[in-house]
Parts: C-alpha cells; structure tokens; sequence
C-alpha cells in the first residue's frame, strides 16, 4: 500500500513518514503542492494524506487538480476546526478531514478506514444492504422496488449514501443540501431526514438512517 504524504513542515513530514512507515505503508512525502500534485497524478498512491496550509500552490488546489483526473482518497490536514473548511473539503472532493494537532493513532485509524473503503467518486451506484441509489437517473430502490424522491430528498439520501458509515453533523447537511449558514435553524435537516425516513425506511424492517445522539445522521446497516 503506497501512501503520499503532501506536507510543508519538516518535522511533521517526517513523523508522518515515520509513523506511516512502522505501520507498513510505503510512504512517499512531498514538500510542496506541487510536487504533491505531480507526484500524485504520475504515480499511483491508494492514499493522499494532504496538508491543506502550503505555501504556494495550497491543499484546495492540489486536491481539484487531482480530482480532475483521479479518484485516490484524500485525507486532508488542517489547522483549523471551522465548518466551511469542512464544507469546502467535500466539495472539493475530500474523504476525510483531521484537525491539527492530532494524535497520530487518530491518523493510522483513519488512513485505514480509507483504505479499506477505497475511492468513493465515479461510482454510479450505491448500495446499501438492499437500498439503491442510482446516482445518475436519481433514483432510489428498496428490495428492487422503485421509491419517489423529491430532488432535495435525493440530495440528502445522496449525500448520505456518498458517506455511509460517517456521521454528519446537522450544520454540515444544512451547508451541503440546502447551502444554509452553518449557525441557522438546522430543524429544516430534521424534517427532511424524518420524511426521507418515512419512505427509505418506515416500510420496511431494517432501518438504515441512524441517529447519533448529540451529533447529527449516518446512514448505515447496523444488521
Ligand atoms: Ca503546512
């Protein structure tokens, strides 16, 4: 398993290195955007870990740059905790988000869960248990039979179904179906998941949308 290290900081570059390299990966590390963007578009990594704070060509651009023709997952880095970041990030294509500072066991936790998972954009259909979403007729199928989605209601199943097994927050859901402000009424997520809710899931004996309490929606088969 190869891994490509996009970080500016020596130090840090080095102890992902280290650390990645004691886990079994074969790490490379790039010092610039880049030389992170060549090295990712000529060689061929199951995993990005992306510094989003570079000096020059940053992590946003590194990472259109390799979306445009790749789909190796992305861990991006960042310094800060703030939700459009975050938003920004999935848009942009990111699979996954760490905070700095971070313990590394967070990191190796989440290098692994992506690479078990695997690239995620250019699927055409998502599967879940005995759900399916067609992404590019925009419909949705329990047990084979067809289900009627209003466009906001796909978007959400969407959204949800491109992230299974990953919580999102309320705010973020907001930001990314709706294009609300993160700090306005997020109820709009609750009414939209209970209808969704009534039919992907209400039906039907095993439930799939999960609440985390606290937290926000997964979508997820808990068997
Ligand atoms: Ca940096």
């Amino acid at each position: 398993m190869r891994i490509l290290v996009v970080e500016d900081e020596i130090k840090a570059g080095e102890y992902l290195r280290k650390g990645l390299s004691e886990s079994g990966y074969i790490v490379d590390l790039a010092r610039t955007g880049f030389d992170g963007k060549h090295m990712a578009l000529s060689e061929n990594y199951e995993l990005i870990v992306l510094d989003i704070m570079l000096p020059g060509m940053d992590g946003w651009q590194v990472l259109r740059e390799v979306r445009s023709e790749k789909d190796t997952p992305v861990l991006c880095l960042t310094a800060r905790d703030a939700v459009e970041e975050r938003v920004k990030g999935l848009e942009f294509g990111a699979d996954d988000y760490l905070v700095k500072p971070f313990a590394f066991a967070e990191l190796l936790a989440r290098v692994r869960t992506l690479l078990r998972r695997g690239p995620l954009r250019g699927e055409d259909l998502i599967q879940i248990s005995d759900l399916e979403v067609d992404v590019l007729k925009h419909r949705a199928k329990r047990c084979g039979e067809r289900i009627d989605l209003t466009a906001k209601e796909f978007s959400l199943l969407h959204l949800l179904a491109t992230h299974q097994g990953e919580v999102l927050s309320r705010s973020l859901i907001a930001s990314l179906v709706w294009d609300m402000n993160f700090d306005s009424d997020t109820n709009v997520v609750d009414v939209a998941i209970r209808r969704l809710r009534a039919k992907i899931d209400e039906p039907f004996s095993k439930k799939l949308i999960q609440t985390v309490r606290g937290m926000g929606y997964v979508l997820e088969d808990r068997g």
